[in-house]
């Protein structure tokens, strides 16, 4: 029963991956947050392998709880956001992940699960951008809130930089390492806000709500999830020492671009690729497709947050 019995306590609920949970003394200490914040009991709502949040989050807002609290990696966030976007109820994150990419980029603390909880009860609330992917012209939307890769991705460029960062022998790392990865470069139409803006061979396409992936490397440097837009890049290393270039170009902030790498932004876009490729949303692997449609959802999704540090315009 609820400490405080009053109408008014506001009230969350905590999605969480119990496969990620920081420890048993997590979820008694979660319970003492809201008492001494004048909160109600929350609702605690594992998740599981069948069904990895998308259900707890419904039993959450079917049950008129104030914040929605996802607690895990950046699957749990993505499942939690997929059913509280386009909503009023706010979603709070505690990182439990090794990735937890939205929020690095929202500035929330990744290190200490109790300070994040914390920060959810005693935050604000903001709105932010939401992309939204219709993959092979499926019915079902799919929705992203960090960045959507088709080819060489996101995941594996962050984890190839972040080794490359204390290597003094970087040089012969992105000759042996990058020339040998996987996959072919393929033809790719990508139409932005209905004009055709670029007709090329790429190596990879990704589509971003923000920037900031591993190890401080930001992929997209001028991206805002409060902009209404969202920002495109396309990979296309040609020659031997090509990657080295779009290495340079993805992360010289803007100074070094090169035509191996193409920045757009836009409302929606839409990628056609003649054959198929990986495709990956936040970190999740979808497996192959060859048509993107993605389009912008503008702060369809209330973030509850402390303090909001996000780049705004
Ligand atoms: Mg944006």
């Amino acid at each position: 029963m609820a400490r405080n019995p009053s109408r008014q306590a506001r009230s969350a609920a905590v999605v969480i991956n119990p496969i990620k949970s920081p420890g048993e003394q997590f979820k008694p200490m979660f319970f003492q947050l809201c008492a001494d914040a004048g909160w109600a009991d929350p609702l605690w709502l594992e998740t599981s392998e069948d069904d990895p949040g998308h259900g707890q989050a419904k039993e959450a807002l079917a049950a008129g709880v104030d914040v929605v609290i996802a607690a895990g990696g950046d699957g749990t966030v993505r499942c939690v956001a997929e059913v509280l976007n386009d909503t009023e109820t706010a979603m709070g994150l505690v990182p439990l992940g090794t990735g937890n990419l939205l929020a690095r980029n929202l500035g929330i603390n990744v290190t200490d699960p109790v300070a994040a909880a914390r920060d959810v009860l005693n935050g604000t609330e903001t709105k932010i951008d939401v992309l939204k992917a219709t993959l092979d012209h499926a019915e079902h939307k799919r929705i992203f809130l960090v960045a959507a890769g088709l080819g060489y991705d996101a995941s594996i460029m962050a984890d190839t930089i972040d080794g490359l960062k204390d290597r003094m022998g970087w040089l012969a790392y992105v000759e042996s390492g990058i020339r040998n990865l996987p996959g072919k470069p393929v033809t790719a139409r990508i139409t932005v806000d209905g004009r055709n803006e670029i007709h090329r061979r790429v190596r990879g396409v990704m589509v971003g709500n923000c920037g900031k992936l591993m190890g401080g490397v930001e992929i997209f440097p001028d991206a805002s999830v409060t902009d209404g837009l969202m920002d495109i890049l396309t990979l296309a290393p040609q020659g031997k020492l090509g990657w080295l270039a779009v290495i340079l170009g993805v992360f010289g902030k803007g100074d070094n671009k090169n035509d191996q790498v193409q920045s757009l932004t836009g409302k929606s876009a839409e990628i056609r690729l003649d054959h198929p490729q990986e495709f990956q949303l936040d970190g999740d692997h979808l497996g192959p497709a060859t048509h993107l449609h993605v389009t912008v959802d503008p702060k369809a999704l209330t973030i509850r947050m402390s303090p909001p540090r996000i780049k705004k315009h």
